[in-house]
């Protein structure tokens, strides 16, 4: 798998097949779209995203996702592009993002998570996704250039509907690598640490959902456990790298704000 020659992968043709699969992965270094193409190529992809699900439009619950969004962004690596955050109005515990600085947060996430630091976490790693430019470096690889470069100007509709429709079904728009997923985990840690909220609650967070897969205690999760699997391993590294950074004075774990928010949101279908 490591030796696949890049011009195996460079074909719209392999599109069908080799989307989802892990084929390319060897591949999935290269990114070599401009900025501006990326960001071109997340707006074609959060149109189709924002009419095939259901936004939250709850005013006060939109404001506050959007805020921690920025805060977290704004302590990212990446502060030259703007950045769009959202809620999507479903129990699924999920959050997703695109290309070029858009950022979804499941309603069903923010009830999960039992305090601020570790809905920041779970964002913070999806803002991640985003500034290592993920997304679009998998893209290159599994459909090539071309193909990519004619989404971003709009001029494959079909193509960018297919991909959302497989978003919609299993809550992410293509898988990751093991890498670009440990890369994602430590940018999230790092945002949070710098934007003055606890680091550790990503492995407070992943813990748990390691639980609740255990006991099964809940419906709604599985969207995120097949994107994140909250291995172990995962788990010590995180605790691990956020236990390395230097002790920092002011971190906060919960904010009042964010249980006022989660009293607005209707009750998941588990009945947690
Ligand atoms: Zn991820």
């Amino acid at each position: 798998m490591a030796s696949l020659p890049l011009s195996r992968c460079g074909g719209a043709l392999l599109f069908p097949v080799v989307l989802f699969s892990l084929h390319c992965a060897a591949v999935s270094q290269i990114n070599i779209i401009s900025t501006e193409q990326e960001v071109a190529l997340g707006r074609q992809f959060s149109g189709e995203v924002e009419k095939e699900m259901k936004m939250y439009d709850d005013v006060e619950v939109q404001s506050y996702i959007d805020s921690l969004g920025q805060l977290l962004a704004a302590h990212s690596d990446r502060t030259e592009i703007e950045y769009h955050v959202k809620v999507v109005d479903t129990d699924d515990v999920n959050a997703f993002a695109l290309p070029g600085g858009w950022l979804y947060v499941n309603r069903g996430l923010i009830l999960s998570a039992e305090n601020e630091a570790e809905l920041a976490a779970v964002m913070g790693h999806e803002i991640g996704h985003i500034v290592g430019k993920h997304g679009a470096r998998q893209m290159t690889g599994r459909i090539g250039l071309s193909a990519l470069l004619g989404m971003a100007l709009g001029e494959n509709p079909g193509m960018v509907s297919e991909m959302v429709a497989n978003l919609v079904a299993t809550g992410t728009l293509l898988k990751y690598g093991r890498d670009m997923e440990r890369e994602a985990d430590r940018l999230g840690i790092d945002e949070t640490y710098r934007a003055g909220i606890d680091p550790s609650g990503m492995a407070s967070f992943f813990g748990k959902l390691l639980e609740l897969e255990g006991g099964r205690e809940t419906s709604g999760v599985e969207q995120f456990f097949s994107t994140h699997p909250p291995t172990k391993e995962r788990i010590d590294n995180a605790n691990r790298y956020a236990g390395g950074l230097p002790p920092k004075a002011g971190l906060t774990t919960d904010s009042e704000r964010f249980h006022a928010i989660r009293k607005r949101l209707p009750p998941l279908r588990g009945g947690s």
